[in-house]
């Protein structure tokens, strides 16, 4: 089963169709039929290690600031409590807690499989970013995965590996800052080459801008573990930049390049966007 790494970028992307929104679509109908999907996002970013385990998790619409439509839209995939068991025994001795009530399916997993796989009948678990551990806790967490490669389960991680919310230039749609370029065009090298390195990006000097806060980076961590532990590289999918300080790059593991339409113009803004827009 492939594995990916997709940049969500603004929670408006689920309500649009642009060349990001059309990789995330081509690339759901490129892959296996899965029995199920693990996502990995940035926006469950929590103290601990967990799973969601209930059998129907609600969409959840974490953001403000956004209009009307978005917080209509449902993503009424079914869970997987067995899938979320069998994550928690995978990681073992890492405690995984099992979450039956708390979390959901948050934008930063909705807005991609609306496009990617949009008939919602997959079921879907979350596994939380724990937000107390070092990058090589992540590498390897993604590394314990790769079984589930092996038993029809798609593994999608959803971040950017540029995010700097404080830097975002509205005027700079489809552009990138010349550091935001920089830092993802090192990310895109190592993917494609080294996965495992990746690690090392904290120690780039553009990190500290491309990364203020690591919740967005980290799930590239868990796309470069599953690499490594089939020494595999990744592809890029799609690349490219939002607003300045994000980057859109989506990388995959598992398989060839793929087509989609790319003469789609620029990601979606969000309509009025405020000061304490959250993304
Ligand atoms: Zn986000």
């Amino acid at each position: 089963m492939p594995a990916a790494f997709l940049g969500h970028g603004s929670p408006m992307n689920a309500l649009d169709r642009n060349r990001f929104t059309e990789a995330w679509r081509a690339f759901g109908a490129e892959v296996p039929r899965p029995r199920g999907i693990l996502a990995v996002s940035a926006h469950w970013y929590i103290n601990a290690t967990a799973v969601t385990a209930m059998p129907a998790p609600r969409t959840i619409h974490d953001f403000y600031g956004f209009p009307e439509e978005l917080f209509a839209v449902r993503y009424p995939a079914p869970g997987d409590p067995e899938l979320a068991a069998e994550v928690a025994d995978l990681l073992q001795p890492t405690r995984v807690g099992i979450d039956t009530d708390s979390w959901g399916i948050d934008h930063g997993t909705w807005s991609l499989l609306v496009h990617a796989f949009p008939d919602a009948d997959i079921p879907v678990v979350q596994l939380a970013i724990n937000a107390t551990k070092p990058f090589e806790y992540h590498l390897e967490l993604g590394a314990k995965l790769a079984p589930l490669r092996d038993s029809g389960v798609l593994i999608v991680a959803s971040g950017n590996v540029v995010h700097n919310l404080r830097r975002i230039a509205w005027e700079m749609p489809d552009a990138a800052f010349d550091w935001a370029r920089s830092f993802g065009a090192e990310v895109g090298a190592i993917m494609t080459s080294s996965p495992a390195n990746v690690t090392r990006l904290e120690e780039h000097e553009q990190f500290a801008l491309a990364a203020p806060t690591p919740d967005h980076f980290i799930p590239l961590l868990y796309l470069a573990g599953l690499a490594s532990a089939s020494d595999e590289k990744a592809q890029t999918l799609v690349d490219g930049y939002a607003m300045g300080s994000l980057s859109m790059a989506c990388y995959t593991l598992g398989c060839g390049s793929i087509e989609f339409d790319a003469r789609l113009g620029s990601p979606a803004l969000p309509d009025m966007p405020g000061d304490e827009t959250n993304i």
